[in-house]
């Protein structure tokens, strides 16, 4: 089985260039001029970019389909659902109501953590609590969060089958420093998430192994000039990653780009944050046992908080091009390169060079998603 791309414009680091890409099975075999494979199926992407396929390291569904569930069909439906909006893999970013449930979604959903034909792959979990602090839960309800226990932890790694790649806590929780530590040793990338705690503090959770920032600005204590506050330290420190949410509410547009003049383009990570109702035309829905109100990009409880985005992937993308003036090769670091290391997958995706994952997107002129191929098949073509 191979596939000809004929006749795009690679958005390559070193810059966009013509090209042919050549893919045999689920790999990319050939980036360059006038490729030539006998026997092999065509795709003419005259006048179309290609890039990477899009990874989201925080969704939380999409398409009408929910990882707050313990079906593992839902996150099945959503893998073949996401690449019509670019999105070639994810993590399924859950939690339960308590720790018992927790675990026990982590094992049911573990056997969809597996690539399937033309859809996007599922590379793990990102555990989005439950070990965060409550006066910044966001939209959790506080009986959703725990005190940081490793013991716990080891049960959730378990049940996950040593799939959990990101884990959000809140590093000023007491035991929260050595439960870091596990979590890194255990395989998973600590991020900074869903805290009220100081730079100092900050500081300790990144020595302990903090890697990542889950989504700067939202769910955290906003900056105070003699505070500073978890956005100052995560923005200072050097080599840790930061997930935006682009969808143009959650964050206002002037302040993600002042947050990426300091992380520049190899520290920022695009995120959706995305509910089941990303991609549907719903108005009113249920987010963990309370209704919830679609407007617009986001969706908000009655007391006005917002729960997360509804505006899909290549939204994000389109928004951060124009938010931080980017050229396509530096967009896609961020929606696919960088992505792909907080996933534990830089060595097979988030490139489009011979020898990774033949996991591609197909983006029009104005940006649109006009294909996307997943492991080697088309997953999806605009009709
Ligand atoms: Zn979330």
């Amino acid at each position: 089985m191979s596939l000809l791309i004929r006749n795009t414009v690679v958005a390559s680091p070193s810059g966009p260039h013509r090209a042919d890409i050549l893919v045999q099975g689920p790999r990319i075999v050939a980036v360059g001029r006038d490729l030539e494979a006998p026997g092999a199926e065509i795709l003419d992407a005259e006048g179309l970019t290609a890039g990477p396929g899009f990874i989201d390291v925080h969704v939380h569904g999409g398409g009408g389909r929910t990882f707050f569930s313990d079906d593992p069909a839902e996150v099945a439906a959503y893998a073949a659902w996401a690449p019509s909006r670019g999105v070639t893999a994810f993590l399924v970013s859950t939690v339960g109501p308590d720790a018992a449930a927790t675990a026990a979604r982590l094992s049911a959903l573990r056997p969809a953590i597996q690539p399937l034909p033309g859809s996007a792959e599922p590379l793990g979990f990102h555990l989005e609590g439950p070990f965060l602090n409550p006066i910044r839960r966001g939209a959790f309800p506080a009986h959703y969060l725990r005190e940081p226990s490793i013991a716990e932890y080891e049960t959730f790694h378990e049940a996950a089958g040593g799939l959990v790649r990101q884990v959000t806590v809140a590093p000023e929780l007491p035991g929260a420093l050595p439960l870091i530590h596990t979590i890194a040793r255990l395989g998973a990338v600590p991020a900074l998430g869903h805290t009220d705690a100081t730079v100092p503090e900050c500081r300790h959770g990144f020595e302990a192994g903090i890697a990542h920032v889950t989504h700067l600005f939202n769910a955290m204590r906003p900056i105070h000039q003699r505070e500073g506050g978890p956005v100052v330290a995560a923005l200072e420190a050097p080599d840790v990653t930061c997930e935006l949410i682009c969808d143009g509410a959650h964050v206002e547009p002037a302040v993600l780009r002042l947050a990426y003049r300091l992380l520049g383009p190899l520290r920022a990570v695009i995120v959706t944050d995305n509910l089941h109702l990303a991609g549907v035309d719903a108005g009113q829905a249920v987010f963990a046992g309370e209704e919830i109100t679609v407007s617009g990009a986001h969706a908000r409880k009655a007391d006005g908080t917002i729960v997360g985005s509804v505006a899909t992937f290549d939204v994000h993308f389109r928004n951060a091009v124009e938010i931080f003036g980017l050229d396509l090769p530096a967009a896609f670091r961020l929606a696919s390169t960088n992505p792909a290391r907080v996933a534990g997958a830089a060595d097979r995706k988030g490139q489009l060079e011979p020898g990774f994952d033949a996991d591609i997107v197909l983006l029009d002129h104005d940006l649109h998603v006009a294909a996307t191929i997943c492991r080697g098949e088309v997953a999806y073509r605009r009709a």
